[in-house]
């Protein structure tokens, strides 16, 4: 990336579809890819059957900023997402990498490699272009579950948020480590996704039910010195969304479920509805609408920055839930 990058050289919303390779399992199910896949376009091609109950086709055609098939490699993902938007963290921008999709579309697979990729970027932005100005990079990774946060670092500690005078959150007890090397968070990250994915029941599918929020904080001291107290200068948050399919559990038998899905769908809808409000900029910006959204606050205002990647699986079996993400997306542009 062009270290020079202005921030009003980079697109505010960016809408990218990742499509993964079909599975063992659907292979072995016979199942068919149902989406073609074109630079910047995709066409699902959906099965539907007559009052007859004879076949017939229907395509729904999609245009995004980018459409990334299932042999592009995380590498790609990352140059095609979050590369452009590494150095404008610098200049006072908050920025967010958002992954959207049904449960086992990809979510994890595509989010999981980014935040190490980056911090490699930002270092080496940190150590040459900004060499000796004082910057400093921070890690956190923390979870929303049930509309309440838990710190990923700290063996999923319950946190609260509060808001100061001048819009920022603030998570208080959140764990920050300050990041000189790409080693410790290579660690950090393992740590986190575990923590995460066993949950408090050991349960695997807990974590298609939580948002999970990895952010990289910039700071400088006032002097640009690193001994002195540093202020947060931007931000660059990467969020792997609860399970889309989630947020229907709304009629679900068990009550907790219910709940859950109750406010996963609340603040899916939040969500779309808070980038949609990045475009307007006098916009009111509904970030009230959920705790994902409040806490993503500071995110939502300003010259913020947003990619989503919207992950789908290829089979005949996931028409629905693609066809949901795929409109969800369309709508964010
Ligand atoms: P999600 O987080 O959306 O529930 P995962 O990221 O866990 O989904 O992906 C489900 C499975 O599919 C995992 O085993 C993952 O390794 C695999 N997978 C996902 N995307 C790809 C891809 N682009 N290429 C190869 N395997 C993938
Ligand atoms: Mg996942």
């Amino acid at each position: 990336a062009a270290d020079n990058v202005k921030a009003s050289n980079v697109a505010k919303i960016k809408v990218v579809v990742r499509k993964r390779p079909l599975n063992k399992k659907e292979l072995a199910k016979n199942e068919e890819d149902i989406i073609d896949t074109y630079s910047n376009s995709l066409v699902v091609h959906e099965t539907k059957l007559k009052v007859d109950l004879t076949e017939y086709m229907e395509t729904h055609k999609f245009v995004f900023d980018a459409v990334l098939n299932e042999e592009v490699s995380n590498d790609e993902v990352y140059r095609e997402t979050v590369e452009p938007i590494v150095p404008i963290i610098f200049q006072r921008t908050k920025a967010t990498c958002f992954a959207y999709g049904q449960t086992g579309s990809g979510k994890t697979y595509t989010m999981k490699p980014l935040p190490l990729k980056a911090v490699r970027d930002i270092l080496r932005l940190m150590h040459h272009t900004y060499r000796n100005q004082g910057f400093q990079l921070f890690f956190s990774f923390f979870e929303i579950y049930g509309g309440k946060l838990f710190d990923l670092l700290s063996d999923r500690k319950k946190l609260c948020m509060r808001e100061d005078g001048k819009q920022q959150v603030c998570i208080v007890g959140l764990q920050e480590y300050r990041v000189v090397d790409v080693e410790t968070v290579k660690e950090l990250i393992e740590i986190g996704n575990a923590t995460r994915s066993t949950g408090t029941t050991g349960a695997n599918e807990e974590s298609s039910r939580s948002h999970a929020i990895l952010q990289l904080t910039i700071k400088r001291s006032a002097d640009g010195s690193e001994s002195k107290p540093a202020r947060v200068v931007g931000k660059l948050s990467f969020i792997d969304l609860a399970g889309s399919e989630r947020g229907a559990d709304t009629t679900d038998n068990d009550k907790q479920t219910r709940m859950e899905g109750a406010e996963i769908n609340k603040s899916l809808l939040a969500l779309k509805e808070c980038i949609r409000a990045l475009d307007n900029d006098q916009g009111h910006i509904p970030f009230r609408g959920s705790k994902l959204t409040e806490v993503l606050r500071d995110s939502f205002v300003g010259n913020s920055r947003t990619v989503m990647i919207s992950c789908i699986s290829p089979n005949g079996g996931s028409c629905e839930h693609t066809l949901n993400t795929l409109r969800y997306a369309d709508r964010v542009k």
